[in-house]
């Protein structure tokens, strides 16, 4: 179905891509669950498929409607959050230099620093909140600037337009890391990002039930390369995967809605709470880049991160406690979940990273979710009390 370029999210989240099944008028674009296509000669195809793993019907339709959703003109689609990322990666050779967010998803700290850097890229890490340090860390053969906004676990929140002109000085790709805002939340490339990158098993999926990545571009050359790349290695998705991230996007905007409501009543609950040492939530006034914030983002999201008063015997003790809240990595879904980031999702970052972030023995991580937030509220105040 063609979706006019300024139909509204909902709109868009329910139809870009998708269009009834001309064959039997299906609302829901199939489970195309096929690896090859019957050809009428050999290299004549019968529509625009050859073999599944270069495309697929299913998998297209998302890709369609996860740009449209981005306000990008092209959406490719990976097996993972991380095989997206390192597609990415796989643009650059040997010998070219990054610019890297300090404080970013343990996974893509570990691609970065214990994959890519031993074929070859050099990195720096940065804190991008700070203009002067990344002008300075940009070199001449500067090839990518991967930012993460807001960065997992801290929150800091980056101002992209600042960091793409900065880019722009060594002609360096600006790449962002969008799962915490989801496309509901922020688009980047409205702010001079070359590549939004997703993972999909966050928010977009929405349901902890399947993992998946994506990447979105405006720009054809970067595309037809990501292409290359995403045909030549495979990292792509299964079928049924597509499908239910298909599915998922239908309510995002609604998700999001909620996510974003409760997040803010939690941390305005916790900010107020005496034992609770300091609560770092874009949307909170105290939040240091709160400007920032409300300048790129059209809500704040459903992440909150605390620190108790205390130290791991506190958070030991609030994590064991709680009920509705699930003690587990991940985030993004509609259950709420809280993490230990400095044990579980951080641990593969290096403890001086760990401990120059800020990444302590109190930090407590919470993905707010949509259950009812007056039970949420008494969970965590059974749990901290
Ligand atoms: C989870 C996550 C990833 C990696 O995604 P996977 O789907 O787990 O591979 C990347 N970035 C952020 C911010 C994430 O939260």
């Amino acid at each position: 179905m063609h979706i006019d370029e300024n139909a509204g999210f909902g709109t868009k989240a329910i139809h870009a891509g998708q269009s009834p099944d001309p064959a039997t008028g299906a609302i829901c674009t199939p489970i195309y669950q096929t690896s090859t296509y019957v050809q009428k000669s050999p290299g004549v195809i019968v529509g625009e498929y050859d073999y599944s793993r270069a495309a697929n019907p299913t998998r297209t339709a998302l890709e369609a409607n996860l740009a449209a959703l981005e306000g990008g003109r092209h959406g490719l689609v990976y097996s993972s959050g991380v095989a997206a990322t390192g597609a990415v990666l796989h643009l650059l050779k040997a010998g070219d230099h990054v610019v890297l967010c300090d404080d970013v998803y343990g996974g893509t700290n570990r691609i970065f620093h214990r994959v890519f850097q031993q074929l070859g890229i050099d990195i720096t890490l940065v804190d991008m909140t700070d203009h002067d340090a990344t002008k300075a860390a940009m070199r001449d053969n500067t090839k990518l600037m991967w930012i993460e906004t807001p960065t997992n676990p801290t929150l800091k929140v980056i101002d992209i337009a600042a960091m793409a002109e900065i880019a722009k000085t060594k002609n360096a790709m600006v790449a962002v890391d969008n799962t915490f805002c989801s496309p509901y939340l922020q688009n980047p490339l409205q702010h001079g990002a070359d590549i939004v990158c997703h993972s999909l098993t966050k928010y977009l999926g929405g349901h902890s039930d399947g993992i998946g990545g994506a990447l979105i571009v405006n720009d054809d050359e970067i595309h037809k390369n990501l292409k290359f790349i995403q045909l030549s290695e495979g990292a792509v998705p299964g079928i049924q995967e597509c499908f239910l991230f298909l599915r998922s996007t239908k309510t995002l905007h609604v998700r999001m809605d909620r996510h974003c409501e409760n997040a803010a009543k939690v941390a305005a609950y916790l900010e107020a709470h005496d034992k609770v040492e300091r609560v770092i939530y874009p949307g909170l006034p105290s939040h240091p880049q709160h400007a920032i914030a409300a300048k790129q983002m059209r809500g704040f999201g459903g992440m909150v991160t605390i620190y108790l008063k205390g130290g791991l015997g506190e958070s030991r003790k609030m994590l064991e406690t709680v009920k509705i809240f699930a003690l587990a990595e991940s985030l993004g879904g509609v259950e709420s979940l809280i993490e230990h980031p400095a044990i579980m999702t951080h641990a593969s970052v290096p403890a001086d990273q760990r401990a120059k972030l800020g990444i302590a023995d109190n930090l407590v991580r919470l993905s707010v979710g949509i259950e009812d937030v007056n039970d949420l509220i008494a969970d965590l105040e059974t749990a901290i009390g």
